[in-house]
């Protein structure tokens, strides 16, 4: 068996070092995967009884058209996934186009000129700069007369609660925590700290709305924010509650009074969740999220797997190789843009799609500095399919997520070192 897998590695590009290299480290990871395989199980039960209980049916998956009026599997959908998140409501829509437009809805439906919006988890992802006003942006927040204020993480990546319990004042009527780093080296939070947060907010002021970016964490643990006191909870349909499958879309699960505020500013204020014809993705997006709690579950393997193989090599990574997870990405920090370059080339030549080409770093619209991106996916854009990321600044960290199963995933990881290892900048030859 291991020489016919050899000879397949052999014939795609692997030399035989980085192959006996990357399986001494596999074998360290039983323990691991198990527990997460645990972990997936429970969540496809989850999903399954959501299904069943909102009795989906074959009629759901009929396209609609022009208004959309009655669509019943737009309703089961949306039903569904009120139940997985385990909140009132849900708006989970195709005319949503991404995660950040996700979010910019949740925020601007619920804020309102005068208010403010507070980050107790330091900066936000990027692209929120510019929704927020922080970057100045045409139709932010800011422009709308939203003010927003922002509390750093201690340096030990906690939470500040004394500078949070200052930064709460009469104005403040949202707060928005960020789950997973982003591009950032912080820590992502767990679902439990995440809780912690919220409760001490809501003891303060139970009137202030919390809302979650959950992008690229779902299903990585047993609940979600929604089950912890989040009002809102967001992310995009191409990462990964959207299984591989969904080709758009994005989602918010909340309470009635939050996911009627954003139903009304998705579409038109008196028309709300009433209108928005599916064109015929909702069977799709209900099959992505069935497979998504064993999609997440490769790629969750795959994380720890590039974790544990560039730990050994000496190179930072977060999380690191024995942490807990609380999203699919893994950080790894080369601090050299040729690694940096090589680890992304990798990962391309190892796509199913498009694995011909070479990335390159290019000025991506929404980000304050060159982005170099490698995906080779189905899906344009999808980060739930093996994808690395990152910013070409020092540093030069790659942000590395994805992969539709755990053996792709493990064939990327496996080329980014053949590609790294080409460099002549590493030695695989002592044992991991
Ligand atoms: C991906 C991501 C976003 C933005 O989503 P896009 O679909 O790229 O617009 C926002 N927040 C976090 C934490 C993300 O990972």
């Amino acid at each position: 068996m291991n020489t016919i897998l050899k000879n397949y590695y052999k014939s795609m590009g692997i030399s035989e070092q980085v192959f006996d290299y990357c399986s001494e480290i596999e074998k360290g990871l039983a323990g691991r995967f198990h527990e997460i395989d645990r972990v997936a199980e429970c969540n496809q039960m989850k999903v399954l009884r959501a299904m069943q209980n909102n009795r989906l049916s074959e009629a759901c998956f009929a396209p609609t058209t022009g208004y959309g009026y009655n669509d019943i599997g737009r309703e089961a959908l949306e039903g569904i996934y009120a139940d997985v998140f385990g909140t009132e409501d849900a708006l989970v829509r195709p005319q949503i186009t991404c995660g950040t437009h996700a979010l910019a809805l949740a925020l601007m439906s619920q804020l309102r000129p005068g208010d403010e919006l507070l980050s107790p988890v330091g900066k936000p992802y990027d692209t929120l700069e510019e929704v927020i006003g922080i970057r100045p942006s045409n139709g932010s927040l800011a422009e709308y007369g939203i003010s927003y204020r922002q509390v750093e993480l201690l340096p030990d990546g906690s939470f500040d609660y004394d500078a949070i319990e200052k930064a709460l004042n009469d104005k403040t009527r949202m707060v928005t925590i960020q789950r997973s780093k982003g591009y950032a080296t912080r820590p992502s939070f767990s679902v439990g700290q995440i809780g912690e947060l919220i409760a001490f907010i809501k003891e303060r002021r139970p009137d202030i709305i919390c809302m979650v970016d959950n992008c690229y964490g779902e299903f990585v643990e047993l609940k979600e924010p929604s089950q912890v006191g989040a009002d809102l909870v967001v992310g995009s349909l191409i990462k990964n509650p959207g299984g591989g499958l969904a080709p758009i879309g994005g989602y918010l699960c909340g309470s009635k009074e939050c996911i009627d505020r954003a139903a009304y500013r998705l579409t038109s204020p008196g028309l709300g969740k009433e209108v928005g014809a599916t064109l015929g993705v909702t069977q799709t997006l209900l099959q992505g999220l069935f497979l998504a709690p064993t999609v997440v579950k490769g790629a969750l393997k795959g994380a720890i797997y590039a974790a544990n193989i560039y730990e050994t090599l000496g190179f930072k990574v977060v999380p690191d190789g024995r942490e807990s997870r609380h999203d699919i990405i893994q950080a790894v920090e080369f601090g050299d843009p040729v690694l940096m370059k090589a680890f992304c080339e990798g990962i391309q030549a190892a796509a199913p799609v498009d694995s011909y080409v070479r990335p390159e770093p290019w000025d991506m619209p929404g980000y304050d500095s060159q982005v170099i991106m490698a995906a080779g996916a189905f899906i344009s854009g999808s980060s739930i399919e093996l994808s690395a990321d990152g910013p070409m600044k020092a540093p030069y960290a790659v942000y590395f997520q994805g992969g539709l199963t755990w053996e792709h995933a493990k064939f990327g990881i496996m080329m980014s070192l053949q590609k790294i290892y080409e460099t002549g900048q590493i030695n695989l030859n002592k044992a991991p």
